[in-house]
């Protein structure tokens, strides 16, 4: 287990908010992860760094790499997730982001040259306030956009990291939508070149915090905290994350209602 201490936060306070979020019940009725995922029984159990690679490798000779590759366990159905399960759901595509990204800092996502990804950044209302002293912003199908390249990135670096919007925070995920049943999902935008990487250390983490979560479950126990799901990640080399990080994914997922 990774010592809590590193990830101590500035402000105790914010631990606790965190904490707030993780621990309250997690409603282990309606998983987030589908029951299949990471019992003996099913295939997804005993997955190995190498198949996850090799099917990786796979999708991408068939399809090419202007595909989003789904991550079956961070599929739910927001229509019928409760506040708390939304709520981490909210918080936790960010958290995996922040901690397991080996970003390579090439900046290709900041411009438009991927199939899924290139007409603009959508910006939610706030940040379209927020960002609208900054740069030039478009208005697309009753969407507020900053449009590619994006009038903020100098060279290859973000010149407002700090308040870049959740699109960017969440890069290379992107949602999708199952067509045949309606659920929604996450999936990972092949196109980056760190994006395998990212899917095998996903894929195998979801495994591991399903089954801590079942296990807990069997044992009467409900729920778990911040320091409990960054012990789960202590061995996959995983990223610090920063204060102001953490800060913006309590924000986030407190707001869910
Ligand atoms: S495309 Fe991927 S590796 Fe390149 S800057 Fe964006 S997140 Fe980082
Ligand atoms: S806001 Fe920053 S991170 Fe987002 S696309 Fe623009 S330059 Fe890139």
């Amino acid at each position: 287990m990774k010592d809590p201490k590193e990830f101590t936060p500035e402000k105790p306070d914010l631990l606790s908010a965190v904490r707030n979020i993780v621990a309250r019940e997690t409603d282990h009725s309606a998983s987030p992860i589908p029951e299949s995922v990471g019992r003996a029984e099913e295939p997804h159990d005993g997955l190995t760094r190498s198949q996850l690679e090799q099917h990786w490798d796979q999708e991408a000779a068939q399809f090419g790499v202007e595909r989003i590759m789904g991550v079956p366990s961070l599929r739910f159905n927001w229509r019928t997730a409760g506040v708390a399960q939304k709520r981490l759901m909210t918080f936790l595509p960010f958290y995996l982001v922040s901690r397991f990204l080996k970003c390579q800092g090439c900046s290709q996502c900041c411009r438009p040259n991927f199939l899924y990804w290139d007409k603009g950044i959508v910006l939610s209302r706030d940040e379209a306030l927020r960002l609208k002293h900054l740069c030039k912003l478009e208005k697309r199908n009753g969407k507020t956009i900053m449009k590619y390249p994006c009038p903020l990135l100098n060279g290859k670096r973000c010149s407002h990291y700090k308040l870049r919007p959740a699109g960017c925070r969440f890069f290379p995920f992107n949602k999708w939508q199952d067509e045949a049943t309606g659920e929604e999902g996450l999936g990972i935008l092949m196109h980056c070149p760190a994006a395998k990487e990212f899917y095998v250390t996903v894929n195998l983490f979801m495994l591991r915090l399903h089954r801590f979560m079942q296990d807990r479950a069997e044992a009467g126990g409900d729920g778990f905290n911040f320091e409990e799901l960054d012990g789960l990640s202590a061995d996959f080399s995983p990223n610090k994350i920063s204060p102001e990080d953490l800060r913006y994914m309590v924000l986030k997922a407190e707001a869910v209602r």
